[in-house]
């Protein structure tokens, strides 16, 4: 296993029911507790593990949604403890159940799997490596990876060795040099869509006092016109992480504290921008930039080496604002675990990536075609897509009013329903009679925070 993220330890615990010995090779120093570091930035940002995952996560880790609840982490399954604008529109908040969305931060989660993939037998983490290439033979008209290449993270310079394997999986996250290292074994690369969003997040951590809350998770998306949304997230132990997204190219979200407790006083509820200005912040803002998301086809691929897989965001990274890059990461490893139960290993490669490429679509079209709605982003833009991004304009519009409308776009959001959920006989028959749209639902005090004129998109 090459990379020790949420990706690489979800398919290490699938590795560790077939293999003898899974060796994950990391190039951080792991921290002790639930820390951040240096090779998961993201960590500092909101992080949130969609319904889609939940199930996963438990099935794969028994009790440990248990073990996060007792660490004071947060399972949310009711609309009315939600605040979520999407596209300008406030989804419903009435009480009704939804299927559960965890809230904790994205270091603390990380680091309660961690200690249960260590304690797995036959797995062991190699901290402070750094993976720099394969190593192969040659097995009929097919190349056969026969291990990794590591060196010291920490040294320039240093001496590399190899760590034989019968399986390399590559869960390096974007930054992934599998396309090279496959053309250096003779393949193709693979095809890469990429969509440019250039999403900017600025975020800091605060304690506020326990159950002085009415809500848990706090969403103001992206809408037509607006440069900065944001996203509030009760954590473990009363620890809030909140984020300011910024939207487009040449913004950037404010770092200084002025600036952004005035765009909180503009655009969150008043008790949550009441809370955090009396708030005192456990840390100071880190920044982050997302500017593409990319889909590497390797389910494309004709000729594939042997022992040789992607994995996480190795494969795919979506725009973080849709917060499905970790439940993907579990589907990728239910589709591993069957792969593995029910192929040779040189049929392996081709049957992981056909299974993975499922939840990743539909994770890639919920992501995608809600950024191309606006013209700003860049993308292979289609007639299908946009007349879909008018639909869910209607139907965001029309979940403002209607609680079930505001349950099933949840669903979907959260990978527990396909997107044609959406288009479902009695939705699109609620859809259409509910009454025609009003202006966006924006908070009045949000006026000010506009890019430019608000035009005319397919979300609006
Ligand atoms: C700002 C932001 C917010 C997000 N919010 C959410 C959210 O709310 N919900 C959600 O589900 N997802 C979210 N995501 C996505 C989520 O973080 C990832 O999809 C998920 O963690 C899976 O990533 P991964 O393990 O594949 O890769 P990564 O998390 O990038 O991990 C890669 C690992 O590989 C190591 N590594 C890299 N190169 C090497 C090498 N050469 N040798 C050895 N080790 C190496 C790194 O140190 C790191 O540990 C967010 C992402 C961002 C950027």
């Amino acid at each position: 296993m090459l990379g020790a993220g949420i990706g690489g330890l979800v398919a290490a615990r699938v590795l560790a029911d077939t293999f003898d010995e899974v060796t994950i090779v990391e190039r951080d120093v792991m921290p002790g507790g639930g820390h951040g570091r240096r090779g998961v930035p993201q960590g500092r940002h909101v992080h949130g593990m969609q319904a889609g995952g939940l199930p996963l996560l438990e099935e794969l880790f028994p009790g440990l949604r248990a073990e996060l609840a007792g660490d004071g982490a947060h399972e949310i399954a009711d609309l009315s403890r939600v605040s979520l604008r999407f596209a300008g529109r406030l989804l419903n908040q009435a009480e009704l159940p939804v299927a559960p969305v965890l809230s904790v931060s994205r270091p603390h989660l990380e680091w309660r799997i961690r200690e249960r993939v260590r304690r797995l037998s036959g797995v062991r983490v190699a901290e402070g490596l750094e993976a720099v290439g394969v190593t192969s033979t040659v097995d009929g008209d097919r190349a056969r990876v026969t291990g990794v290449r590591v060196a010291p993270a920490a040294t320039r310079d240093a001496k590399e060795r190899t760590i034989d394997a019968d399986l390399v999986v590559d869960a390096t996250g974007r930054g992934s040099r599998m396309p090279v290292w496959l053309e250096q074994l003779g393949c193709a690369r693979p095809d890469e869509e990429r969509v440019v969003v250039h999403i900017g997040y600025a975020s800091q951590t605060f304690r506020l006092p326990r159950d002085s809350y009415p809500q848990d998770l706090i969403i103001e998306g992206r809408a037509p016109g607006r440069r900065h949304g944001f996203g509030a997230f009760a954590c473990e132990q009363d620890r809030w992480t909140f984020s300011i997204m910024s939207y487009g190219a040449g913004e950037r979200p404010p770092t200084e504290p002025e600036e952004r407790m005035r765009l909180m006083h503009q655009m969150a509820p008043p008790w949550l921008a009441e809370a955090l200005s009396a708030a005192e912040p456990l840390d100071d803002v880190a920044r982050h930039a997302h500017p593409t998301s990319h889909w590497r086809h390797y389910e494309r691929l004709g000729r594939l080496p042997v022992g040789l897989l992607a994995f996480g965001d190795a494969i795919a990274a979506f725009n973080p604002i849709y917060g499905t890059g970790m439940t993907v990461a579990l589907k990728q490893g239910v589709a591993l675990r069957t792969a593995l139960e029910t192929t040779t290993d040189t049929e392996l490669p081709r049957r992981f990536y056909r299974a993975a490429a499922r939840p990743l679509s539909a994770a890639w079209a919920l992501s995608t075609g809600a950024d191309l709605a606006y013209p700003e982003t860049l993308g292979k833009r289609t007639r299908r897509g946009a007349l879909m991004g008018r639909y869910v304009a209607r139907f965001l519009a029309a979940a403002e009013h209607d609680p079930v409308l505001a349950r099933r776009f949840l669903a979907v959001a959260g990978l527990v329903e396909a997107p044609s959920a959406l288009l479902a006989p009695a939705a699109v028959a609620k859809v259409v009679r509910s009454p025609a749209p009003t202006a966006l639902s924006l908070p009045e005090r949000a006026r000010s925070d506009v890019a430019h004129a608000p035009r005319e998109t397919a979300a609006s």
